[in-house]
Formats: structure tokens, C-alpha cells, sequence
């Protein structure tokens, strides 16, 4: 079996970024990049918010260069999914889809989340082209435009009042007649002058123009009725939650109620020492490719400490 001082499991910008610390603190370095490679960001194009490109940059592209920059800084990759940890024997023991088995020093779970969608045939067609799942990440894309939030929980009042601020007009639909969210949210969500809430309301199809791919609107459907009215809107934010990647390691590491990896607070350490944890997986806040970064460098300053002493 072969043997590593750091494993790596995951090859988004939290685990590349863990990749390039770890290597070039001459630790011996392997990434595990599961199905994703390069994670969540190859599923999108325009990049406008990571720092160092003053153009747009597409998503695929950045995680070639981080791929690039980890093995240039000395890191492997191997494409394989991890199903057990062995957390209790030293060094630990990773087993993978295959049942192939990879010994570490420590392990980084960098294996971020993934967003909730409805469903639709027509969601997934306008996936990246209107529709998104992320305002921080493609709200600016919106200025001064119509858009469609659809969720009832803190996630989808916190984008719709994100997205208040950048859009024209916001209409926030929920399939019941009241909101999950906090009320300290929805009080800001009721006062906020751009934000219809239409409630009892689910979206049937999106539409929207073939060449080039763009959203133009959706018809929405009243559940108490079945009615079907057609809206105009220029872009579909789908705002109905995350599922973090951890069921994996739910058995030994402490997650929250939602399943998000929990970390000593300011650390990337979960509670098994030589475990660390970064990006998404850990995050329900931020959920941002270079707060996935930070937390991988994190991660790996931390594993290196851990190795060290
Ligand atoms: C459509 C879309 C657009 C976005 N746009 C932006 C943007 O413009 N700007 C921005 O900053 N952020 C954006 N984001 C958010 C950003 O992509 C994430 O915050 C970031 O990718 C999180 O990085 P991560 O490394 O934690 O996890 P991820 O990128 O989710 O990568 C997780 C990795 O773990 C692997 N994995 C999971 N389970 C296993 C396992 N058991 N074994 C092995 N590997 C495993 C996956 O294959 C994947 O490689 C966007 C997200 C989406 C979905």
C-alpha cells in the first residue's frame, strides 16, 4: 500500500489549494479528486469575483490552472471516490471505490457541497445560462434585471435580499403560504420594497431562447388551484438549500444538524486529530471558491504542524 503524509480528498479549490501548501512544504501529497474534477466550478462559466483576473475567466478554466499548480508544486492526482476512512488505526487507512487502499499521516476532507435543485428538465437545460444557484457568485450577472428566487428557507430570504440590492425587481415563490426563515429575515424580507413574495407558487417550466442559451422567464404554477400563469424574468435563482459531501464520515466526525463538517473555531481541525477539514463542506455561510481556497491553505499549514509535531 502506498503511503502519504497528507491525503487529500477532493480536487476543488479547497483541495488544490491544500495541494499546493502540503507539496510545497515538501510534504508527500495526493489529491483524491472523485467525480468532479475540479468540483463545482467546472459546472459553471463566467468567473468574475476570484481574485487575479481582471477579465472573466471561465470556471473549467481556473480549475485547470489550480490542477496545474498542484502538480507543478509536486502533488499527485488520482481519480477515485473514497467510500471508508479508518480513522481509528495510525497511520489512516482511506479505501476507495474500488476497494484500493491509500495510508496517510493526515487527511484534509475537502469535499465540498452540492446545491439543491428542483428537478425540472428545463432547470438543468439553463443551468449557467439564467439559471443559478448561488447570488453571491452571479448576482452582479442581474443588474438592474428581473429575477425569480425560489425557496422559503433563511437561504432563499438571504438571496433575495442579496439580489435586492443589484435587480431591478425580486419575486421570492414559495410552495406554502409561510416562510421557514428566521423572523428577524422575513421582517426585512416584508419591508424591502423590491421583494413580491408570491406564495402557494411553484415553478413548472423555465423558458427562455435557444440561441444563445438565456433565460427570458418561467410559468409558475399556484399549488392550491393548478393554475398556470407565464412571468418575465431574466435569470432563476434556485435557493432551496445545499447537501454537504460528508455522509462518508458522518460515523466519527462531528457534523452539524445539516451535515456540514464542524471545525475548532478559527481551525480547519474537526474532532479526530490529524483530520482536517476545508471549503464547502465546512462552510454553510460563505460558500465561495476563494473562502473554499483560504481554508485549504488553512488545512494544510495545519497538517503540517500536525506531522511536525
Ligand atoms: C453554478 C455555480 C457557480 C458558482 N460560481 C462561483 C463564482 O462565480 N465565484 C465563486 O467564488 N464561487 C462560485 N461558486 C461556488 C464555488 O464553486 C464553491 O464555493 C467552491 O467550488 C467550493 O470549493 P470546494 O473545494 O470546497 O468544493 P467543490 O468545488 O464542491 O469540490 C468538491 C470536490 O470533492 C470531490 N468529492 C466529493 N466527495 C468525494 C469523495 N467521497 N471522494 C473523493 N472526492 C470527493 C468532488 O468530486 C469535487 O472534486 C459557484 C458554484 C456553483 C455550483
Amino acid at each position: 500500500m502506498n503511503h502519504w503524509n497528507v491525503i487529500i480528498i477532493g480536487s476543488g479549490p479547497a483541495g488544490y489549494t491544500a495541494a499546493i501548501y502540503a507539496a510545497r512544504a515538501c510534504l508527500k501529497t495526493l489529491i483524491i479528486c472523485g467525480s468532479t474534477k475540479g468540483g463545482q466550478l467546472t459546472t459553471t462559466t463566467d468567473v468574475e469575483n476570484y481574485p487575479g483576473f481582471a477579465d472573466v475567466i471561465q470556471g473549467p478554466w481556473l480549475m485547470e490552472q489550480m490542477e496545474k499548480q498542484s502538480i507543478h508544486a509536486g502533488a499527485e492526482i488520482i481519480s477515485d471516490y473514497v467510500k471508508h476512512i479508518d480513522h481509528k488505526s495510525t497511520p489512516f487507512i482511506l479505501t476507495g471505490e474500488d476497494n484500493t487502499k491509500y495510508s496517510a499521516d493526515t487527511v484534509i476532507l475537502a469535499t465540498g457541497a452540492e446545491a439543491k435543485w428542483l428537478g425540472l428538465e428545463s432547470e438543468t437545460k439553463f443551468r449557467g445560462y439564467g439559471v443559478s444557484s448561488c447570488a453571491t457568485c452571479d448576482g452582479f450577472f442581474y443588474r438592474n434585471k428581473d429575477v425569480l428566487v425560489v425557496g422559503g428557507g433563511n437561504t432563499a430570504v438571504e438571496e433575495s435580499l442579496y439580489l435586492s440590492k443589484i435587480a431591478k425587481s425580486v419575486t421570492l415563490i414559495h410552495r406554502r403560504d409561510s416562510l421557514r426563515a428566521e423572523k428577524t429575515l422575513q421582517n426585512k424580507l416584508f419591508s424591502n420594497p423590491k421583494i413580491k413574495v408570491l406564495w402557494n407558487t411553484v415553478i413548472d417550466e423555465v423558458v427562455g431562447k435557444e440561441d444563445p442559451l438565456s433565460v427570458n422567464g418561467a410559468i409558475l404554477q399556484n399549488t392550491l388551484d393548478g393554475s398556470k400563469i407565464k412571468y418575465d424574468f431574466d435569470g432563476i435563482f434556485i435557493a432551496i438549500g445545499h447537501s454537504p459531501n460528508s455522509p462518508f464520515v458522518k460515523d466519527f466526525i462531528t457534523t452539524d444538524s445539516d451535515g456540514y463538517i464542524v471545525t475548532e473555531v478559527g481551525t480547519t481541525r474537526t474532532n479526530v486529530p490529524g483530520i482536517f477539514a476545508a471549503g464547502d463542506v465546512q462552510d454553510k455561510i460563505y460558500r465561495q471558491a476563494v473562502t473554499a481556497a483560504g481554508s485549504g491553505c488553512m488545512a494544510a499549514l495545519e497538517a503540517e504542524k500536525f506531522i511536525s509535531s
